[in-house]
């Protein structure tokens, strides 16, 4: 058997391109969505992620502002950035790009966002609300994960979703997504007894682990859905999965590839969350 591709570039071109059609219909009612994005310091794939922020919103017309900081910027300086960020009303959402760093608390910049502006869904009480099943902005590339899943007709409902990996941005909440969709959720992390295990009864399996190749064809389940959410960048300057593409589609029903998977989703998300936010502070 070889898997359906699911093709997170064309997925996300075609949501991009109605958004183009609800950001014109919103500048007609005077509403202009603006999102700034924060990035301190020189770490190569942060410039290039926020590179691919700001040509999404030219993209479907958001206006956004970049804040290109140096890397001795004080966590005061943040802040206080932070602080008028939250009062600028051209402003509706606040990316921080990550790694921060080091003489900046990641925490404190990321809670001194307005709630309202949080459009990464990172605040504590955006988490709060997607734990307690309350409209939020949820965090661009679980919920990235879960359009994709829609799209390609995957029904969650009773299924059984193992996800591994259980970090704050992808592991946890896209299980707590998976769960609201009624599938039955195990979340598998580096202490895990027998990964294999696990993996060869999911019928959904979310990679979220940051190991080149870890999940092979033999862990998986015939049949099985596959999101590789990994990004490594191997040593011949190639880039990798946290799934081996090649034998996992061989058992799989339908998998992500790396690129062109989950990636271009996590970005869509943002000027989703970004529009959310000008509409409801309109
Ligand atoms: P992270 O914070 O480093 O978390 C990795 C998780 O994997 C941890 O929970 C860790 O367990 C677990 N893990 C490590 N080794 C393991 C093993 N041998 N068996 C089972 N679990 C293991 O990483 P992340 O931020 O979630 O990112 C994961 C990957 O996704 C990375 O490659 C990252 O680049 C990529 N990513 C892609 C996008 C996108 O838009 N495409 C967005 C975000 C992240 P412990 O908790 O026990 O340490």
């Amino acid at each position: 058997m070889s898997a359906k591709i699911i093709d997170g570039k064309a997925i996300a071109a075609s949501i991009r391109q109605k958004m183009v059609d609800e950001v014109a219909q919103l500048k007609k009612e005077g509403i202009v969505p603006g999102l700034a994005v924060v990035i301190v310091g020189k770490d190569p794939a942060s410039k290039v992620y926020v590179g691919q922020k700001e040509k999404g919103c030219a993209q479907v017309g958001i206006y956004s502002e970049k804040y290109d900081l140096p890397e001795d910027t004080s966590e005061e300086e943040l802040l206080n950035l932070m602080a008028r960020l939250n009062k600028d009303d051209k402003i509706n959402g606040i990316l921080v790009q990550l790694p921060l760093p080091k003489q900046i608390d990641e925490k404190k910049v990321l809670y001194a966002i307005d709630s309202a502006k949080d459009v990464d869904g990172f605040h504590p009480e955006n988490i709060g609300k997607l734990v307690i099943g309350e409209d939020t902005f949820l965090p661009c590339t679980p919920h990235g994960i879960m359009v994709l899943l829609e799209h390609s007709g995957i029904d969650l409902k009773g299924k059984e979703a193992v996800v591994v990996g259980r970090s704050n941005i992808v592991g946890k909440p896209i299980s707590l997504m998976l769960l609201s969709k009624s599938a039955t959720v195990t979340i598998c992390h580096s202490k895990t007894k027998d990964l294999s295990f696990h993996t060869r009864r999911a019928d959904v399996v979310i990679a979220a682990v940051g190991r080149p190749e870890m999940i092979k064809g033999d862990m998986l389940k015939e049949g099985a859905v596959v999101i590789d959410v990994g990004v490594n960048r191997l040593e011949n300057g190639k880039l990798a999965g946290d799934v081996e593409f090649e034998s996992a589609s061989k058992k799989a029903f339908a998998i992500t590839p790396v690129p062109g998977g989950v990636g271009p989703m996590t970005i869509t998300m943002l000027l989703k969350n970004t529009i959310k936010a000008a509409r409801m502070q309109a």
